[in-house]
């Protein structure tokens, strides 16, 4: 197994660095590889570049110390890939290419591993639960554990999904004697939404579909209903489940309009079907549960597609 201080021994800076679109898993294992190397490696100049995390995530240590990625022109002796692969770092992805060594951490089925050093391991819960097993137990502290267990929390769906294991709860068992509030820590970023965010998670379900007998849901938010509750992406989280908790339903299908003829979709399944598989196809990618991709084209379009993807996986 990878050790992260061995393999950045003697060097004078690290980047950081995960997807663009951080979720919490992305937020929550960049920060304690963050947070771990500013207190154990004081000697590296260590950055986190990330598109700006929800305000959710204010309660990580540090958070304000997130670069944008967008105009960094520099050579790091190491850059941190984590929770991604590198065509999904974004603006970070230039800075990627230019480090003289690239690691790479994750747990996505469809990341064969872009670093020159990779961890990787589609069993594993989240990116977090890869970084625990990488940083040496006796150097964590408080707020490295919070950011580890925010991530795990985050990609497990407060430890339900099937990507738990015996080890993810190990790990968050070490995590929790640290003594943060977790159950706060649970209602804050995972359950609490804004009214805004309730309402259109409302206004989502009403204009939802069934599709296959039933066995698939499918939901759409565009821009001027956007627009008209004054939301962002990161608001839409959690909709996709919602739509997929509905009895009878395989897969859930949600998207959400980035411009013209140009949706970002997301897909979670019950275990009948690989939703990875299904993104891939479409240039995403993901877990077999829960998956994701962009499409161009018109709403109907994207959905007929990928709904005959799903048939041709529940023949
Ligand atoms: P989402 O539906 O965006 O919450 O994503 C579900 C899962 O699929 C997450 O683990 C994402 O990291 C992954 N995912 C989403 N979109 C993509 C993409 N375009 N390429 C690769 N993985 C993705
Ligand atoms: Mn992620
Ligand atoms: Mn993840």
């Amino acid at each position: 197994m990878m050790n992260l201080k061995d393999e950045l021994k003697g060097l004078k800076s690290v980047a950081v660095s995960g997807h663009i679109r951080p979720d919490g898993d992305c937020v929550g294992s960049t920060m304690a590889v963050y947070l771990y190397l500013r207190k154990n490696m004081p000697d590296i100049d260590t950055h986190i570049y990330l598109e700006k995390p929800a305000d959710i995530f204010d309660v990580i240590k540090d958070i304000d110390k997130i670069e944008p990625a967008e105009d960094v022109d520099r050579e790091f002796d190491a850059f941190i890939c984590i929770d991604c692969s590198k065509d999904r770092l974004g603006a970070a992805e230039k800075i990627f290419d230019k480090a003289k060594k690239t690691i790479n951490i994750d747990h996505h089925i469809t990341n064969s591993g872009d670093g020159d050093v990779n961890y990787i391991d589609a069993d594993a819960s989240s990116a977090s639960e890869l970084v625990y097993d990488v940083l040496d137990k006796d150097k964590l502290d408080i707020e490295i554990a919070k950011a580890l267990y925010i991530g795990i929390i985050h990609d497990t769906g407060v430890l339900q999904y099937s990507c738990v294991s015996p080890k993810t709860l190990v790990t968050t068992s070490e995590l929790i004697k640290y003594g943060f509030d977790f159950p706060a820590l649970i209602h804050s970023t995972f359950y609490e939404k804004t009214y805004l965010q309730s309402q259109i998670l409302g206004r989502a379900l009403l204009e939802s579909f069934l599709m296959l007998d039933g066995k698939v849901s499918v939901s759409c938010v565009d821009r001027k209903m956007m627009e008209f509750y004054q939301v962002e992406p990161y608001d839409l989280d959690g909709i996709v489940n919602q739509l997929r908790y509905i009895r009878g339903v395989e897969v859930s299908i949600f998207m959400y309009q980035l411009a013209t003829m140009e949706y970002k979709v997301s897909l979670r399944a019950g275990g009948k079907v690989d939703v990875s598989k299904i993104a891939a196809k479409f240039g995403g990618g993901g877990h077999i549960r829960a998956a994701g991709c962009t499409m161009r084209g018109s709403f109907y379009d994207a959905v007929n597609n990928i709904a005959a993807e799903i048939e041709a996986q529940l023949k």
